[in-house]
């Protein structure tokens, strides 16, 4: 028998049908950027809207709870650039 997919419905924004798709999800936890791979949610094909169901927000909200599972997590390294107000030259 084939699992039954969720129905993420139309996008609120577009009305395009969302589909499933397993997406990084990053966070701001007490400062710190933690980001969450293979996050079940609904993605918008069109606008890139994106749904994440009650009961994975919860399992994130767990996650995040663990501090020592995120202390011990492999570390990647992001660009961080400074805002500038400063048009950039052309
Ligand atoms: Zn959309």
């Amino acid at each position: 028998m084939k699992k039954k997919k969720y129905n993420y419905g139309e996008c609120e924004i577009c009305n395009t049908p969302i589909e499933e798709r397993h997406i990084k999800q990053d966070l701001w936890i007490k400062g710190k950027l933690v980001v969450i791979e293979g996050v079940p949610a609904g993605v918008c094909p069109r606008c890139g809207e994106k749904i994440v169901k009650a009961d994975v927000g919860l399992r994130i909200a767990k996650l995040i709870e663990d501090s020592d599972r995120i202390s011990k997590a492999p570390k990647i390294s992001v660009p961080t650039i400074k805002f500038s107000a400063k048009k950039a030259a052309a």
